[in-house]
């Protein structure tokens, strides 16, 4: 974050890196204490981290519980995990991780769990979060969909790798990687949509030392040079970068 490899702050600096970076998981019927009410879920980080009084810590849970819109708060406060559905339940995580002002949220499929109809007032709250408050998120999702809702820009990884990021807009008109164009052929309601190509299903083995494209298995597109070269992430178009010997 900010250019710092965070796999090794520890002390006083991983203290204030938890201050700035949040998580809101997958799993809202895992991520919560069932023995904790909601108003404990908040107290706890807004303590913590914030440093109020008794007086403020209330008002501040009320704060949030209004901001990500679990009204009427007295009530909301006094509720278990178990009272509540399993969209009520991301708005605690997304309030739990909003309690210590982050700069930074990682979203992990946070709406994959939750019922259709349901998620589209997720990610409206996400993206009304990150204009009013400035918070980046890190989106993570399967969903090339929800994925262009939300970001500015797209990463496609595949096997660990990246294999294309450009500004959203950019890379659902012009996808350049064979990946992105058979995910957003796979798609529904994208004009990429269609039939897919008959490829092997097999996915890239992540032990094994890899010499060509992470993709050629699966590459309608393969050719020699990819199974004997890694293709470079190179720029494609202005922003738009592709890992592969063959971009579209
Ligand atoms: S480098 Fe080759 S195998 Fe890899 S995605 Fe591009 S065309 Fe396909």
């Amino acid at each position: 974050m900010a250019g710092r490899n965070v796999a090794h702050i520890r002390g006083r600096d991983l203290k204030a890196y938890r201050k700035d970076a949040q998580m809101v998981f997958q799993d809202p019927f895992g991520s919560l204490n069932p023995t904790r009410t909601i108003e404990q879920h908040l107290a706890f980080p807004v303590r913590k981290y914030r440093r109020e009084g008794q007086g403020r810590v209330g008002d501040l849970i009320d704060e949030l519980l209004a901001k990500v819109g679990l009204t009427p708060v007295a009530e909301t406060r006094r509720k278990y995990p178990h009272e509540l559905s399993g969209g009520q339940r991301q708005r605690v995580a997304i309030a739990r991780a909003l309690a210590v002002n982050p700069k930074f949220i990682v979203a992990d499929e946070p709406i994959s769990m939750l019922d259709v109809s349901i998620r589209a007032g997720i990610l409206k709250l996400m993206n009304e979060l990150r204009e009013e408050m400035n918070i980046a998120f890190l989106y993570i999702t399967h969903d090339l969909a929800s994925a262009r809702y939300i970001g500015n820009r797209i990463m496609v990884l595949y096997g660990g790798k990246v294999m294309e990021t450009a500004p959203s807009a950019e890379l659902i008109r012009h996808p350049a990687h064979p990946y992105t164009r058979l995910l957003l052929a796979a798609t529904p309601g994208t004009r990429h949509q269609g039939p897919l190509p008959e490829t092997s299903n097999r996915p890239p083995n992540l032990l094994e030392d890899r010499v060509g494209c992470p993709f050629a298995d699966r590459c309608p597109l393969m050719s020699e040079v990819c199974r004997a070269q890694q293709p470079p992430l190179a720029e494609v178009a202005p922003g738009h970068y592709a890992a592969c010997h063959h971009p579209g």
